[in-house]
């Protein structure tokens, strides 16, 4: 029986593991799909706390893990959470064929990139159409090449920012005339002389599903209704998250957009599930505030097990 299972390893998970494992909870933490979660896929991290000159975001999340592994907890590498019966206490996991009980369970599952639900998309996935520049930009299908980044938000604006070191042109496909962007990234991306953005634009097409491979993309002007091809050699799509939450939909309270909606601290409408990071948190989707979920996460998982005798 486990007195604390996190499920999720991203900021948050390894947070919540390193404030159980110091409270000798001996946490078990279940690593999602993406093991170190989505900082693992992002270049320097600027804004977090402490690093002055900025830190790898996969060495960050490694530091994490080995913080929480020094201090007791365990961890279980896994393809899928297949369950999660919240029903009764002892809570009961299926993680890949296997049974897990626990007593508290922290979700910390993260979010997912979003995809623009372009059939073209979907077939020139990893063909040319990639979520991660840090993951596929140095491809040498990449050099020297246009490429177009999708999304005004800050990740767009880093995917593209990463992109001048290998492309010969980036251009920005936003769908209003404003970025959404921090303002010293959106800064940075406007005045980049590799960057071209193209505004009040939807990409309606990725060509060329015939080749196998990306040349183009179609695009509509939402102003003007304007139709205009673009020719490239890679999209990238950065167009925001989605809460990696589906398992515990009509389980666990969440709202339209599948973010989980804690009731008081971390507590869920589930006494002894908790929530922390991206999967609940549709506002500020920062790493430190992932962090911070997680220790409080962590936190009140302790005090719940206490007053459970625990
Ligand atoms: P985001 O802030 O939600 O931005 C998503 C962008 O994609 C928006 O510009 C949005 O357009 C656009 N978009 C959404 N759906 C679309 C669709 N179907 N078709 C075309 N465009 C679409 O997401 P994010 O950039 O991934 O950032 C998420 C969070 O992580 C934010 O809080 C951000 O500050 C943080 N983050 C920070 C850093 C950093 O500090 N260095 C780096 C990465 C991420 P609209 O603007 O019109 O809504």
């Amino acid at each position: 029986m486990e007195k604390i299972v996190i499920v999720g390893s991203g900021c948050a998970g390894w947070t919540a593991a390193i404030y159980a494992a110091r409270s000798n909870l001996s946490p078990l933490v279940l690593t999602g799909l993406t093991p170190g979660g989505l900082l693992t896929t992002t270049s320097t991290v600027e804004n977090y706390p402490g690093f002055p000159e900025g830190v790898d975001g996969y060495e960050l999340m490694a530091g994490m893990q080995k913080q929480a592994e020094r201090f007791g907890a365990r961890v279980k590498t896994m393809q899928s959470l297949e369950a999660a019966d919240l029903s009764q206490r002892p809570f009961h996991l299926t993680v890949d064929g296997e049974k897990v009980e626990a007593q508290t369970v922290i979700i910390a599952t993260g979010a997912s990139h979003r995809h623009l639900g372009l059939e073209s998309e979907r077939l020139l996935e990893k063909k040319g159409v990639t979520y991660c520049a840090t993951c596929d930009g140095a491809w040498p299908i990449f050099r020297n090449q246009t490429l177009v980044v999708v999304g005004g938000g800050d990740s767009a604006c880093e995917e593209a920012l990463y992109l001048t070191r290998f492309a010969s042109e980036v251009r920005l496909i936003h769908r209003r005339d404003t970025l959404r962007a921090s303002r010293i990234m959106a800064g940075r991306v406007l005045s980049h002389e590799k960057i071209k953005p193209v505004w009040d634009t939807a990409v309606m097409e990725i060509l060329d599903c015939k080749q196998d491979k990306v040349t183009g993309v179609r695009l509509k002007n939402l102003k003007t209704g304007a139709e205009s091809v673009l020719p490239c050699a890679g999209v990238f799509v950065a167009i925001g998250h989605v809460p990696n939450t589906q398992l515990f939909k009509g389980v666990l309270d969440m709202d339209e957009n599948g973010y989980l909606l804690p009731r008081k601290g971390t507590a869920t409408n589930i006494p002894g599930v908790f929530v922390a990071g991206d999967c609940a948190d549709r506002v500020y989707r920062q790493a430190i505030t992932a962090a911070g979920s997680g220790c409080a996460a962590a936190i009140d998982a302790e005090r719940f097990l206490a007053l459970q005798g625990g």
